[in-house]
């Protein structure tokens, strides 16, 4: 590592800020704290200068890649630029000083734009109702699932079987295993979308619903969705979309209108909330009528021109979250939806659109793209080709890092070799774009002229390879003084 830890900075005495001298005893009385409970030694920490903090903790955060200073053409995980006005909004006191106990007649504001969001989202996805509690995608699935259970449960029948495409992202038949259902995979044609026949033959009369993405993780539109929908609902089996990545559809088209009972959506990516290293989050579910009574409580509720909270319902699933969401999450994406307007929406998406085509159209012939439709807001293309020089998408990923850029995600989904899934959003000019594509290019060239080069890459990163396997499962999380011994607590 370029800077030594903080630890190391460490100077006896030393002090960033020194409080006036306590008139409370250092040791709190054995009544109130068990002797043995109490440690013997004070804690080792460091000892520095509230500058040393300052310029410590700045310098580690510029070893980071993050969308405000690198592009990030992280597939499926659509990581835009974030307007900072938004974090203005969501700080403003009335939305970040209240809490949620306050009575509803204090919180009007917040309430109104929670349920102003609903109707936007309803809007956007031609869904009839939101829930906006679950606090990432992956909960919201877990939540539609159990409206799908519920919904087969009001009609006294038991349905296992929940279908679900080899594209999809892993949090899919996790969500189906965890609640409870069979997952039955469907293999994809060769064009990367659902294969009909391969359908039909698994929609039976234990399907209780079929989980699709849309456009699908291959970046493409499923466009047989409103047949299978039709097929689907000829079983009384529900339709759930998996609208994490809704990039590609703001403004253009509608899940509601192509027969989706119920879907998520990802506020954290598609609708402006700074994410990664996981969260916060929100995954707001939206359903059809039908399945309205299904949602968690509380509900908030527009009554004459106030909002209350609604917390009784007889078939609801239940609260899927501590009070009502991350409240933060959804200011933001009210500031950003409100800001852009339907005709803004509409050319984010078509911008995203185009990015990824122009990406595609100038990669393809060295990094082929198995699919031949043109692609929504992100492609999957193949690193294969350099397998005959000894490199790897893994390793054309940590070349990039060399180059300035963000890795795509690579090996996902598991349906293309060597995978690199690109999605450069819509954020991002023609010229960055055009410096990526030479990036890559040049990562193709040197394969075949250095591939050592590329195989030992990144090269210019504070640390080079890790052992993945070791650091995920034996991580080494804590940092011991040299050459002297730990105190135990006795
Ligand atoms: C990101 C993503 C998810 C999971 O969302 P989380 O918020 O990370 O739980 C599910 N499906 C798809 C297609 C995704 O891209």
């Amino acid at each position: 590592m370029a800077d030594p830890l903080i630890f190391e900075r460490s100077v006896p005495g030393r002090r960033g800020y020194r409080l006036p001298p306590s008139d409370t005893p250092s040791r709190p009385p054995a009544d109130m704290l068990p002797a043995d409970q109490q440690r013997a030694t004070p804690p080792q920490w460091p000892e520095v200068a509230e500058f040393d903090v300052v310029r410590h903790y700045t310098r580690l955060s510029q070893l980071n890649f993050s969308v405000d200073t690198h592009f990030y053409p992280l597939g499926s995980c659509t990581m835009k630029y974030n307007p900072k006005v938004n974090e203005r909004v969501a700080a403003l006191p009335g939305f970040a000083w209240i809490h949620p106990l306050q009575p509803a007649s204090q919180v009007q504001g917040v309430l109104e734009l929670l349920h102003g969001l609903e109707q936007l989202l309803c809007a956007i996805t031609g869904m009839a109702a939101f829930t906006l509690q679950p606090a990432a995608g992956a909960q919201g699935e877990l939540t539609g699932l159990k409206i799908v259970a519920a919904y087969h449960k009001r009609k006294r029948r038991t349905r296992s079987t929940i279908l679900i495409p080899d594209s999809a992202h892993g949090t899919n038949p996790a969500s189906a295993a965890l609640s409870g259902f069979s997952v039955v995979q469907l293999k994809s044609g060769p064009d990367g979308l659902i294969d009909l026949k391969e359908f039909k033959s698994k929609l039976n009369r234990d399907v209780a619903a079929l989980m699709l993405t849309n456009p699908n993780t291959l970046g493409l539109f499923e466009y047989n969705i409103k047949t299978i929908a039709a097929l689907l609902h000829e079983q009384d089996a529900l339709v759930y979309m998996d609208g994490a990545n809704m990039n590609a559809l703001l403004g253009i088209s509608r899940p509601g209108d192509m027969g989706v009972d119920l879907l998520q959506l990802n506020l954290h990516k598609t609708f402006s909330t700074p994410h990664g290293g996981g969260g916060p989050g929100a995954g707001p579910v939206g359903v059809a009528k039908a399945l309205e009574d299904f949602l968690p409580v509380p509900r908030v509720r527009k009554r004459g021109t106030r909002f209350a909270w609604e917390t009784r319902s007889r078939a609801t699933v239940g609260r899927v979250h501590g009070w009502f969401g991350n409240i933060g999450v959804l200011v933001r994406a009210y500031a950003y939806i409100r800001a852009l307007g339907r005709e803004g929406l509409m050319r984010a998406s078509e911008t995203a659109i185009i990015n990824a085509n122009y990406l595609k159209a100038k990669l393809q012939e060295t990094y082929p793209v198995p699919f031949h439709q043109s692609c929504l807001h992100e492609f999957v293309a193949s690193a294969k080709p350099l397998k005959a020089h000894g490199v790897t998408a893994g390793d054309v990923a940590k070349r990039l890092l060399d180059y300035g850029f963000y890795a795509p995600t690579v090996y996902f989904p598991l349906i293309v070799e060597e995978a690199l899934m690109i999605e450069p959003t819509e954020t991002e000019s023609k010229e960055t774009l055009d410096q990526f594509i030479e990036a890559l290019l040049r990562i193709a060239e040197e394969a075949k002229t250095n591939p050592e080069l590329v195989r030992r890459a990144p090269q210019r990163m504070p640390v080079d390879r890790l052992d993945e396997v070791k650091a995920a499962r034996e991580p080494n999380l804590r940092w011991m003084k040299p050459a002297q011994s730990i105190v135990h607590s006795r």
